[in-house]
């Protein structure tokens, strides 16, 4: 059986992050913590993986979350960025190619109201969208 290719691998996806927009750490949301990104994370703001999972972290569905509440960005944003950035988890380091924002077109360019990083910028490699979808699988 032949399996057609998805739709963003017909076409050529733009994407480039805009610097100082930070507008997807202020929606309310989730943030999955992994056992790397915790270590990671933990490290960068000098604290032990149980203070770290204590000051910021909850425990849901067996996965340690962030929970980003409306009104109030997530708690690592900072006028310069994200304060974790060089061990934020993964499903930050791969937005917006997440599987929920790919599903189809419509909803790639209904991101793109949101996120203006979308349609923008260079054109993104087929393998580099598959490994994003790789690493974030929610
Ligand atoms: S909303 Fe888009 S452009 Fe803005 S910081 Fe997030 S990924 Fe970058
Ligand atoms: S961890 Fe960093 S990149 Fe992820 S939502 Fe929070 S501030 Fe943004």
């Amino acid at each position: 059986m032949t399996v057609g290719k998805k739709w963003w691998e017909k076409e050529s996806l733009h994407f480039e992050c805009e610097s100082d927009c930070f507008k997807c750490c202020t929606k309310p949301g989730i943030v999955y913590f992994d056992k790397s990104s915790i270590k990671n994370a933990s490290k960068i703001t000098k604290l032990s993986s149980t203070s770290f999972k204590k000051e910021f972290l909850k425990s849901y569905n067996g996965q340690w979350i962030h929970e980003v509440e409306k009104g109030n960005p997530c708690a690592f944003l900072t006028h310069e960025g994200c304060a974790i950035h060089f061990g934020k988890p993964s499903q930050c380091k791969s937005y917006p190619f997440w599987r929920e924002n790919m599903t189809s077109k419509s909803m790639w360019k209904f991101v793109g109201s949101f996120c203006p990083g979308i349609d923008s910028g260079p054109p993104i490699a087929v393998a580099t969208i598959r490994s994003f979808l790789e690493k974030f699988k929610l």
